[in-house]
Formats: C-alpha cells, structure tokens, sequence
C-alpha cells in the first residue's frame, strides 16, 4: 500500500515537473534547497578512470590536489556516495597476451592505493547492499568495473576470477573489437575481423555473467552487440558511461531505440559528461581544435615521455588556454531531458568519466561540482524524488536486479 502511494505521488511530481518543462519556466532555487536536495541523495558515479593515475603512483589523497578530476576532498565536495572505479584495460596489452596481467594490476590499485591506503574514506562495496552500508557509515563506497572484455583473455575461468576479486560490471568491449564481440570504435574499420555482433562464446560470457551477479556493461560495444547482448541476457543491462545519440552524434551513444529498448527490460543509461560525446557544437569543431591541439602538444611533449592520463591533463590545460571548444552543465541536462522524455525518469543514472576524458563541462569541470547539476536539475522543475533516482536509485535497482537473477 505505501508503496502504490509512493508511486503515485511521483507520477504526480513527474507530471509536474514535465509540465513545467513544457512551459520552458526555470524555477529560483536557493542554496539551501540544492544542499538538502543534493545530501538526499546516494549519488553513485559508474565511471571514474583515477584507477589509471593511481597505478602510475598518483596519491588521491593528497591535500590541494588541482590535477586532474578527482581525489579524497573533492569526492566528498561532491557528496559522491559511490563511485565505481575502472579496471581500464587499454587494447595495446591484446599484444602479447598481457590483459590479464595488467586487469589484476588494475584491480591491485583499486584495493591497494585507493580502499586500503585510505580505510577510513572508502569501503570496498561489491553489492547493492554494501553500498547502502558504505552510505550509512559515513563512507565512499568503493566498486570496480572492467573496461574492455578482452581482460578476460577469452576465459570464462578468469571471468570469474575478477568477480571474486570484486568486480561487479564489464563492458563487453572497449573501443577495440575482441575476440567475441563488435566494438562501436572500430566498427567502420574494413581491416578489423568483426563477428555481426556477439558470437556463440561472447553469448556465453553473457551468460555467465548474469550466474555469477555482474551487470553486462554496453558501454562501447557496436550496436548489433548491443542488441544481442540485450537478447541474451537474463537480468538487465546497462550503459555505464554513455549518452545520447539523437544529440550527439557520436557511435558511442545510445539511438532512442536502443535507450527505449534497455529501459523495457529496466536497465538504465548513465550518462557521460565527455564534451565530445554530449555536445553537437563540439563535435562540429572537433577537426579543426584538434589539429591545433595536436600541434600545440607536439610542441609542449617534445622530448618528454608522459604517460596517457599525464597527456590528457596537459592536453585538458592547453584547451581551456587556448580558448578551444567545450561543452556545458546544460549539454549534461539536455541528455538527462531527451532520455526521460524518451524512456522515463527510471532509465537514467550518471557516469561522468572523470580522469578518462580531456574535455569536461564548464560546470561540471571534476567530481566537486555535482551540486550544481542538482542546481541545475531543479531549476528545470525536476522534483527531490526525480533526482534521487538519477543519481543512484535507479542504477540500485538495476545492480540489485542482477543479484536476484543470479540468485543472490
Ligand atoms: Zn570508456
């Protein structure tokens, strides 16, 4: 009975809120409605690449920290109360068999430099359970997702190997093809042998997946992947850093079909805050800044040997300097908007993608700055309740959802 109550007044909040909408009226909100709003909520990011900073030394508890996106102070800034952490395996490491190596390195930084260095901040989290716990105590629930299927080295044994370890989603593929699925990176590539989707063993570790309770993660994969993927499997599944295509047309954003399709089946797309990925106007540009970015990196890098996160830092510096383009909190709101129209309120969640991109939203610049979308949100009409489920309710149903299809 509560339940049916419940539901009908944010059918009624919904109703208000779209029609507000409709109006195109912005609401005045203060700072203490944002504060309130934004502390009840359990704000759980799926994708954050500090992982790749931290395996190369990088303290994410050092005080005055200004690099990059994220560390200890501005998570808490941000009232992150979970953040998944990505066990990113980059496609050169196909060669010479060494994805499985650096995947367990990947997931020692997680353990070693991030949860167990700082204790008293994080708590390991590997269910839904945990991370209302983590919540409770007071502390940063801490999770790993895999990034790029081929860290399974075509073993379902080392698939479950990584679940032990803690990891809770895999994206199928990153932007490189494996051996058993199609990735949206290369998939225009003639020279890639590609497979028109999952094959017979990418089915299987589908399948396997949903046994064992981690959530398959379409982030990246081509579109037929996607939709076999959707087919076969069991429990729902989910976008963990993606937006929409309709708005930018990149291949790594999700149709209306294929978002409409994966809220049928109660998954959810959380959306990434990537400038190229969110905004049409950065797209547009893109060839242009790029070549002169290029050109000003080449410049700055000669005869220094920087690793990949030090490049993107440097390269995210030179931008703002040189006054090249970039997205905006707005360009994240409008993605949020196109998908409730859509596909329902239930169907979004967020994966900003701090610490993996070199262009962030003016506003939402790192992690500290969530409570301006919560700002932002509201002034659009969104209610308290809408905005608790985009930022974590509806991705807890989702991963809770997959531990009842497991059994667990
Ligand atoms: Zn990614």
């Amino acid at each position: 009975m509560t339940r049916l109550s419940v539901a009908g007044v944010t059918a009624m909040l919904l109703f208000a809120s779209m029609s507000g909408q409709t109006s195109g009226q912005t609401r005045t909100v203060t700072d203490a409605e944002v504060m309130r709003v934004h502390r009840s909520t359990l704000l759980i990011d799926t994708h954050n690449d500090v992982p790749s900073r931290t395996v190369e030394g990088f303290d994410i508890g050092a005080r005055g920290n200004t690099t990059g996106h994220t560390d200890i102070a501005r998570l808490k800034e941000g009232g992150v109360g979970a953040q998944f952490f990505a066990v990113y395996v980059a496609a050169s490491y196909v060669n010479g068999n060494r994805s499985a190596n650096r995947t367990l390195q990947m997931i020692d930084t997680v353990r070693h430099d991030i949860v167990g260095r700082y204790s008293n901040d994080f708590m390991l989290a590997t269910s839904a359970k945990d991370i209302e716990e983590a919540h409770r105590r007071g502390k940063i629930a801490a999770l790993m997702g895999i990034e790029g299927g081929h860290a399974i080295e075509d073993s379902l044994r080392l698939l479950r190997d990584y679940y032990d370890l803690g990891v809770r989603y895999m994206t199928l593929t990153h932007s490189n093809t494996n051996n058993w699925a199609d990735s949206s990176g290369d998939i225009d590539d003639a020279k890639v042998k590609h497979h028109n989707g999952l094959t017979d063993f990418g089915k299987q570790v589908v399948r396997e997946m949903n046994r064992l309770g981690m959530m398959v993660d379409i982030s990246h994969v081509a579109d037929k992947t996607f939709w076999d993927a959707l087919e076969v499997s069991r429990a729902p599944i989910f976008a963990s850093h993606s937006s929409s295509r309709a708005l930018a047309n990149h291949a790594r954003n999700m149709t209306d079909e294929m978002i409409v399709a994966l809220a049928k089946k109660g998954g959810v797309v959380q959306v990434n805050f990537y400038c190229g990925f969110i905004s049409q106007k950065f797209r547009d540009n893109d060839a242009a800044d790029t070549r002169a970015l290029d050109a000003r990196m080449a410049k700055e890098t000669a005869g220094k040997n920087l690793s990949e996160p030090d490049r993107q830092i440097l390269s995210e510096k030179l931008r703002k300097e040189m006054n090249l383009s970039r997205a905006s909190l707005a360009d994240v709101v409008d993605h949020i908007e196109h998908i409730r129209k859509i596909a329902g309120i239930d169907a979004i969640g967020l994966g900003g993608d701090f610490d993996g991109v070199s262009c962030t939203p003016a506003g939402l610049d790192d992690v500290s700055k969530y409570p301006n979308l919560t700002r932002a949100l509201l002034e659009k009409g969104y209610s308290a309740e809408d905005i608790r489920k985009i930022y974590g309710g509806n991705f807890l149903r989702v991963m809770r959802a997959v531990e009842t299809a497991a059994g667990k």
